[in-house]
């Protein structure tokens, strides 16, 4: 990276889980700004704009996805949530609210860098997405809309395209439910998540080596799914 290293906001009210972050952030280079309340997180992004927010949903006077809310009526800033395990409908919510990606604690350090990355480099590419992307041995032409395997061409329907097309035009980034069945099937879809399972499934069996342990279409339980990004 150039010059200054990006700018993040850490709202976050536990000491011990701030200290964490902030050791985090900072052997990495980050420049950070802290807040332990709803209100001092909005104050902050509104006067610094910060790059990036890692965001705690169990806030004291505000709940995070309302505060998610908040910030996309002003905002494009990606947001990372952090909640307690088993919150499912939390993190459902946070990320129907605008949300990039959450993260369940405890978390290590590069599982946290990792998503950082994706979060950060998804606003740093800007609006123009590559005609071609590769994962592994998946090669995915936007132009052609053609997928091919190992050099073959897969066949896909063109619900299973448009599914993958998603999936990998977000990669890396979780999409819930409700968004693949917005984007794939129309608004008025978004009560179906069997129509996702279904196709997700068929899909598989089309672009994973072995289906039943997918290394590529990774689900994420109770939320929604995942492209696996491969390391280049
Ligand atoms: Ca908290």
């Amino acid at each position: 990276m150039t010059g200054t290293e990006p700018l993040v906001l850490i709202v976050e009210d536990e000491p011990q889980m701030r200290r964490f972050l902030r050791a985090c952030l900072h052997s990495q280079g980050y420049r950070l700004l802290e807040a332990s309340t709803g209100a001092e997180a909005v104050l902050l992004a509104t006067s610094h704009n910060p790059e990036l927010v890692l965001l705690d949903l169990g806030l004291p006077d505000e709940d995070g996805v309302e505060l998610t809310r908040r910030f996309r009526e002003w905002s494009h800033v990606p947001i990372i949530v952090i909640s307690a395990r088993g919150r499912e409908e939390d993190k459902v919510s946070a990320l129907d609210a605008g949300a990039d990606d959450y993260l369940t604690k405890p978390f290590g350090t590069s599982e946290l860098m990792a998503r950082m990355r994706v979060a950060l480099r998804r606003t740093q590419t800007g609006e123009a997405l590559p005609s071609t992307l590769v994962f592994g041995t998946l090669r995915i032409d936007f132009g052609r809309r053609e997928v091919t395997r190992d050099g073959q061409l897969v066949h896909l329907t063109p619900i299973e395209y448009k599914l993958l097309a998603l999936l990998a035009q977000n990669a890396g980034k979780v999409l819930t439910h409700r968004q693949i069945l917005k984007e794939v099937w129309g608004p008025a879809q978004t009560n179906q998540p069997h129509y996702v399972r279904v196709h997700m499934a068929e899909l598989r069996k089309k672009i994973e080596a072995d289906p039943a342990r997918p290394r590529l279409l990774i689900t994420e339980p109770g939320v929604g799914y995942r492209l696996r990004e491969q390391d280049h």
